[in-house]
C-alpha cells in the first residue's frame, strides 16, 4: 500500500528529516511509529500525505508514484487517507454530526448519502446519542472518537494517527485503541505515530523505530523503548 524507496528530506534550512529512508507497509497492517522528537516522524507523514515532496527517492501509494501525480489527483490521495490528530482538529463551531458530515460534504457525498453515513459512523465508533454535541460539550476521549469518526467516513485505505491519545488519560487511550483496533480489523490499515510505551508493548503490532530521520529498528511484533 505504501512503499518508500531511498526517500530523503532537507528542508530549505539544510535540516536533513529523513535520510535514504526505505518502507514498505502493506494492506491490513497496524504499525507503530516511534522515536524521539525530531526523529523524523511528522515529516514521514507529510511525506506519504503529500503536504511535503521527497529531496530525493520516491513514495509509492497504492502503486501510484504520488511524486507523478497532477495537482487534481492530490485530492483523490489524500481521501484515501484518514488522519487522525493528538489535538482532535474538530471544527468547534459545528456539533459532532456536522463535523463528520462536513468531511462527506467535500468530497462531494449526496446529503442522502450523508443522512445515511452518519449515524452510522457515529454508532461506529460509539457515539450513537452524542450527534448533537458540540466538541466543547464533549470529554477528550468522545473529541477524538469524532475525529475518528470523521478519518473514517470516507472509507480511507488507511488511517495515519499522530499521537491520537497524547492528550488522553490512560482508560480513555485504551478505549481509543480499541476502536482502532476495531477498525484495523475491518480491513483498514492503521500507522500511528506515539510515546505510549504501555500500549505499544501490551498491543504486540509492528514497530517501526525512527531516530535522525532513518529507520534503526523494525519488527513484526516490537517493543517500545529507547534505542541505544
Ligand atoms: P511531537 O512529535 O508531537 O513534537 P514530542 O516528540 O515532542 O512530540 O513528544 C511528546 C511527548 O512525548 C513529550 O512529553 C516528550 O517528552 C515525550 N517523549 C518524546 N520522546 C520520547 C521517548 N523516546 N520516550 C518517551 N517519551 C518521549
Ligand atoms: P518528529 O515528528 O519525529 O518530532 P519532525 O519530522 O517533526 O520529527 O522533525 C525532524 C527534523 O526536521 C527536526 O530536526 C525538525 O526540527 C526538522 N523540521 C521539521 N519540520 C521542518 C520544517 N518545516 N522546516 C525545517 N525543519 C523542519
Amino acid at each position: 500500500m505504501i512503499q518508500l524507496y531511498n526517500v530523503s528530506k532537507v528542508y530549505e534550512n539544510g535540516v536533513k528529516a529523513v535520510s535514504d529512508l526505505s518502507l514498505h507497509i502493506k494492506k491490513g497492517e497496524f504499525a507503530f511509529l516511534v522515536g524521539p522528537s525530531g526523529a523524523g516522524k511528522s515529516t514521514l507523514i507529510k511525506l506519504i500525505f503529500r503536504e511535503e515532496l521527497p529531496t530525493r527517492g520516491q513514495v509509492m501509494f497504492n502503486g501510484k508514484n504520488i511524486l507523478r501525480m497532477k495537482p487534481r489527483e492530490v485530492p483523490h490521495l489524500r481521501r484515501k487517507i484518514g488522519m487522525v490528530f493528538q489535538d482532535f482538529r474538530l471544527l468547534p463551531q459545528k456539533t459532532a454530526a456536522e463535523n463528520v458530515a462536513f468531511a462527506l460534504e467535500i468530497t462531494g457525498t449526496s446529503s442522502r448519502e450523508i443522512k445515511r453515513l452518519v449515524p452510522a459512523v457515529l454508532e461506529q465508533v460509539g457515539l450513537k446519542d452524542k450527534g448533537d454535541l458540540l466538541p466543547a460539550q464533549m470529554s477528550g476521549g468522545e473529541q477524538q472518537r469524532v475525529g475518528i469518526a470523521r478519518a473514517i467516513v470516507n472509507n480511507p485505505l488507511i488511517i495515519i494517527a499522530d499521537e491520537p491519545t497524547g492528550n488522553l488519560d490512560p482508560d480513555t487511550s485504551w478505549e481509543i485503541m480499541n476502536l482502532f483496533q476495531d477498525i484495523n480489523r475491518r480491513g483498514t490499515t492503521i500507522l500511528m505515530v506515539t510515546h505510549a510505551s504501555d500500549i505499544v508493548n501490551t498491543m504486540k503490532k509492528r514497530v517501526i523505530a525512527l531516530q535522525n530521520g532513518g529507520i534503526v529498528r523494525d519488527e513484526e511484533s516490537g517493543v517500545y523503548r529507547r534505542e541505544p
